[in-house]
């Protein structure tokens, strides 16, 4: 399909784009929403950020939002940029283009879904191996290993110039989604080197979005970890390795911490698939699942209402933490 800026976008099935065809996209847009996804982390927010800054370069009138938590995380504040996020309550209802970035379906635009239905065009640009084409236009590459990655290539084709700010956008999404580079196409040591290039301060963005916690962090991780289990005959023997972090451990303490669980319990060398079952608000968890090799936990996660990519996943669910646990097991087996 080819998009000319003149022609009335199909109200009909979805369509896959090339990253030519999205550009075309993105340079004829007259007003623009872009939306990242609820409980955000550094690649759809420097994703969201470093789009935004390309519009606001163009003269084209641009906001950034997501549906919640009410406040951008703590280690996200310095990024270029966040003086184009707004509110959920003041985006507007309608909008020449709406782009979602990191959004593997719409649920994960949490309230601010409703304003697809007020965009005149709307465009996916995702990684999510799960994703579900929930825009007009859709440009999804499950190879590429952040949706910050997949902007590069499009700011090159649209002709954006990469500088420190958009590149320290660019970055942030790349050194978290590729877990500090461990898993990386040679592709990303170069699109890493082309960022740093520009003088941007890697240690300091990595240290500051993975490496930055409160004391509080160490008594969270003393209760939560030692009471995690090991179930050595799930997932066909497999193994599985799970923590649950109740209301109660993580009081007082940000998404950072939470978050930073999964990529502890997930080093354990008896388990395949490693979970952490978080408490948002009582009996309401959202679940982060890892693999290693041999299990799709995508797959896992989307038999549970969730999705992701092949190793790594989440999935929200409400119940008891046995019963979460227990339909987690069933799901693996
Ligand atoms: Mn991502």
């Amino acid at each position: 399909m080819t998009y000319s800026p003149d022609t009335a976008p199909p109200a009909l099935a979805p369509q896959l784009l090339q990253p030519l065809q999205a550009v075309e996209v993105l340079a004829s847009a007259t007003s623009v929403t872009i939306l990242c996804h609820v409980h955000p982390d550094a690649d759809t927010i420097g994703s969201g950020l470093a789009l935004g800054i390309a519009f606001e370069r163009k003269g084209i009138p641009v906001q950034v939002s997501f549906a919640a938590p009410v406040e951008l995380p703590a280690s996200m504040r310095e990024l270029p940029g966040t003086h184009l996020m707004v509110a959920p309550d003041a985006v507007a209802d309608e909008v020449d283009l709406l782009v979602t970035v990191d959004c593997g379906s719409a649920g994960r635009l949490g309230s601010l879904r409703s304003r697809l239905d007020g965009a005149r065009r709307t465009l996916v640009v995702d990684h999510h191996r799960s994703n579900t084409r929930f825009a007009m236009l859709n440009l999804i590459d499950e190879s590429a290993e952040s949706t910050t990655a997949i902007l590069a290539r499009l700011f090159d084709l649209w002709g954006v110039t990469i500088d420190a700010d958009i590149a320290h956008c660019l970055y942030a999404g790349l050194v978290t989604d590729t877990g500090s580079f461990r898993w990386v196409q040679p592709d990303s040591h170069l699109l890493a080197k082309r960022l740093l290039d520009t003088g941007i301060d890697g240690a300091g963005i990595a240290r500051r979005l993975l490496d930055t916690h409160p004391f509080g962090w160490l008594p969270m991780l003393s209760s939560v970890l030692g009471s995690a289990t090991l179930v050595t005959d799930a997932a066909h023997g497999a193994g599985l390795v799970y923590a649950l972090i109740r209301c109660a451990d993580s009081a007082g303490l940000r998404s950072e911490e939470v978050e930073s669980v999964i990529d502890i319990v997930r080093t354990t060398s008896e388990a395949e698939v490693a979970a952490v079952f978080k408490e948002s608000a009582p009996e309401s968890w959202s679940v982060s699942l890892r693999s290693k090799e041999s299990v799709d936990v995508s797959a896992v996660a989307e038999r549970l209402g969730g999705g992701g990519h092949r190793f790594a996943a989440g999935y929200t669910a409400s119940g008891s933490g046995e019963s979460v646990v227990a339909a987690l097991r069933e799901a693996l087996d």
